[in-house]
């Protein structure tokens, strides 16, 4: 590595929601400027208006400080090399331009776009479906290449509208080295002249990238592999401002849990799961779903991201953001797609869950629910149930029981279990249950064995009968222990309304 200061960026274009994708992008960023104690900039590429959503910026800006990836520049954040939003910088491109059209590497366009959709229309015609504007095509066409030098003055005297655009040398081998992908040849043959200045006065995404990597002296490029393409411009496009480019590093693509295609924006719902960080409530009124609001932890979020094209080449999973920041390097990210695989994320979660204290849990589901439990009784709930959960909310909702004496009874409990005999099994059972006196769970499992032995039964014929009565359910955590926390007095009255009901339903 150079031992240029590390200066990298995250450049989302505010055309809608940040792709779980685009998080993933901003993390390696993250994590790379960490890493080389650099810098980490958010950059808002806003320069196609037509495509701006309002509030996208907004989005993207809160659901990267959930995600717990704080810039060190950026909109709203400042630093020494802002404005960072494009549309603010607008006045700083028009220049870079006309030094490419003084220097030959650009020229102006002055065709219409009825002309063009004329061309291409009569290209198509003629077998060639995917016409381009290129160092063949632009000699044919309405440009400062191909008209007189007296005509091209006049017509921009008379601000007739003209986009500039790139001239795309013949013939020419363009080389980079991809810190991932190793070496890349492009023959400019295969490039067309892309619009570098659009007619409405902005700088199209290609100037503007490079302008500003440039100017805010970025050191690494660390992009999507979808923008791999336009590397070989960028690449040209240094060379034609005679300066140093940064090192470039696409990522790999997020694929369909299938491996299937590039996950898109549409696939989560579709498939059941969220792609988006947090939820975002499109101009239609859409609802698209957010890892926050499903319940997600954004360390369990980040951690299941981060190995999405990036291993720590050891058996080792959970790992904190400091921990990736220890860990991470760019030559063990990976070529090929990324999988994306929605149990993975949920184990990832599960995990993160049970090494949340039971206070914290507790804390959070107080925020959560309306019920009238003391701290402590909650912080006991979370230790009985955050095995068995995935999210907060889990607990209260599989641990219904610990709050309320159950409504219904597991149907296939009862339906199994529930014989001839059962109910004076378990009226017998709850006279046991009478005569202890301190009801701890050591206590009362003590007591459950001397039972089987006493009736000569098995586990299975005893507790899930025992589990019906108190909590309704066909499984769950330690009995013994559900027994502790409900109290005897609990205890018993729920088993006495358990073996009426459940007598009333087998009749
Ligand atoms: N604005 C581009 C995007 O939306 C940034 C591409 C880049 O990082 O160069 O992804």
């Amino acid at each position: 590595m150079s031992d240029k200061p590390v200066r990298v960026r995250f450049a989302p274009s505010p055309t809608g929601p940040l792709h779980m994708g685009g998080v993933r992008t901003a993390l390696y960023n993250y994590l790379f400027a960490k890493k080389h104690n650099g810098t980490f900039i958010i950059r808002i590429e806003d320069t196609d208006q037509a495509r701006f959503v309002s509030g996208a910026q907004d989005y993207i800006m809160d659901a990267l400080k959930w995600c717990g990836i704080e810039p060190t520049e950026g909109p709203g954040i400042g630093g020494d090399f802002g404005p960072y939003v494009q549309s603010e910088r607008q006045h700083l491109y028009r220049p870079f331009a006309d030094e490419l059209i003084h220097s030959e590497k650009a020229y102006y366009a002055f065709d219409t776009s009825e002309e063009l959709d004329a061309v291409r229309e009569q290209a198509k015609k003629m077998g060639m479906p995917n016409w381009q504007y290129n160092s063949v095509s632009r000699t044919t066409m309405k440009n400062s290449l191909t008209l007189p030098q007296d005509q091209v003055e006049e017509l921009l005297a008379n601000n007739t509208p003209f986009v500039i655009r790139m001239k795309m040398p013949r013939n020419q081998d363009v080389r980079f080295e991809d810190i991932i992908r190793g070496w890349v040849v492009v023959n400019t043959n295969n490039l067309d002249d892309k619009v570098l200045f659009k007619s409405d006065g902005m700088p199209t995404y290609h100037l503007a990238n490079i302008v500003d990597d440039h100017l805010m002296e970025i050191s690494h490029v660390i992009r999507g592999e979808e923008w791999l393409p336009s590397a070989p411009l960028h690449v040209l496009l240094y060379e034609a401002f005679g300066w140093e480019r940064p090192q470039f590093a696409h990522l790999p693509l997020l694929l369909r849990p299938d491996g299937n295609g590039k996950l898109s924006k549409r696939d989560g719902d579709r498939l059941g799961f969220p792609v988006f960080p947090t939820n975002w409530v499109a101009a239609d009124g859409e609802l698209y779903s957010g890892y926050r609001e499903k319940g997600y932890f954004p360390e369990a979020f980040i951690n299941m991201l981060a190995f999405l094209g990036w291993n720590p080449g050891t058996t080792k999973e959970i790992f904190s953001l400091e921990e990736l920041t220890e860990a991470f390097t760019l030559d063990r990210v990976s070529k090929s797609g990324a999988k994306f695989d929605p149990e993975k994320t949920k184990w990832f979660q599960q995990n993160y869950l049970r090494d949340t204290s039971d206070t914290k849990l507790a804390e959070s589901i107080a925020k959560e629910i309306n019920s009238n439990l003391p701290i402590e009784k909650l912080i006991q709930i979370c230790h009985l149930m955050k095995e068995r959960a995935t999210f907060v909310r889990d607990i209260a909702v599989e641990g219904i029981y610990l709050f309320e004496a159950p409504e219904a009874y597991d149907e296939q409990t009862v339906s199994k279990k529930w014989k001839d005999g059962t109910k004076e099994l378990m009226e017998h059972w709850l006279q046991e249950l009478e005569t202890l006196d301190a009801f701890t769970a050591l206590n009362i499992e003590e007591r459950f064995k001397l039972f089987l032995e006493k009736t000569g039964l098995g586990i299975g014929a005893v507790l899930p009968l025992f589990r019906l009565l108190i909590t309704g359910t066909g499984a769950g955590p330690s009995m013994f222990e559900i027994g502790e926390f409900l109290g005897k007095e609990e205890c018993l009255s729920r088993m006495n309304q358990g073996i009426t009901a459940v007598e009333t339903l087998k009749k």
